[in-house]
C-alpha cells in the first residue's frame, strides 16, 4: 500500500529554511517525486523563495546564487519565480 505524503515525508530528514525558519518536511521534485537531499543539494523554500544548500549534517544554510554558473543561476531564478507564482494561486 502506498504511504501518505506526510508519512513518506517523515522517512526523510527535515531541515529549516535559513531565511524564514520554515521547516522543510521533505524535498520534492516538481513531478511530485520525493528525493533524499544530499550534501550540496540546493533547495528553494516554498514559503519565502530563499535558496539554501544542504550541508553534510543535512541542515540547510543560506546560499548565494552568484556562485553558480549563469545557466544554473537562471534555472534557480526560474524555480523561484514558479514558487512565487504558486503563492498567488494558493494564498496562505
Ligand atoms: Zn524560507
Amino acid at each position: 500500500m502506498r504511504k501518505g505524503i506526510r508519512e513518506r515525508a517523515h522517512d526523510l530528514p527535515s531541515a529549516r529554511c535559513p531565511a524564514c525558519d520554515y521547516e522543510f518536511l521533505a524535498t520534492v521534485m516538481p513531478n511530485g517525486e520525493f528525493i533524499t537531499p544530499e550534501p550540496n543539494s540546493l533547495v528553494v523554500c516554498v514559503k519565502c523563495a530563499a535558496i539554501g544548500q544542504y550541508v553534510d549534517s543535512l541542515n540547510v544554510r543560506a546560499f548565494d546564487i552568484a556562485q553558480l554558473m549563469p545557466k544554473d543561476r537562471a534555472t534557480m531564478k526560474r524555480i523561484q519565480r514558479e514558487v512565487k507564482s504558486r503563492w498567488k494561486e494558493e494564498p496562505n
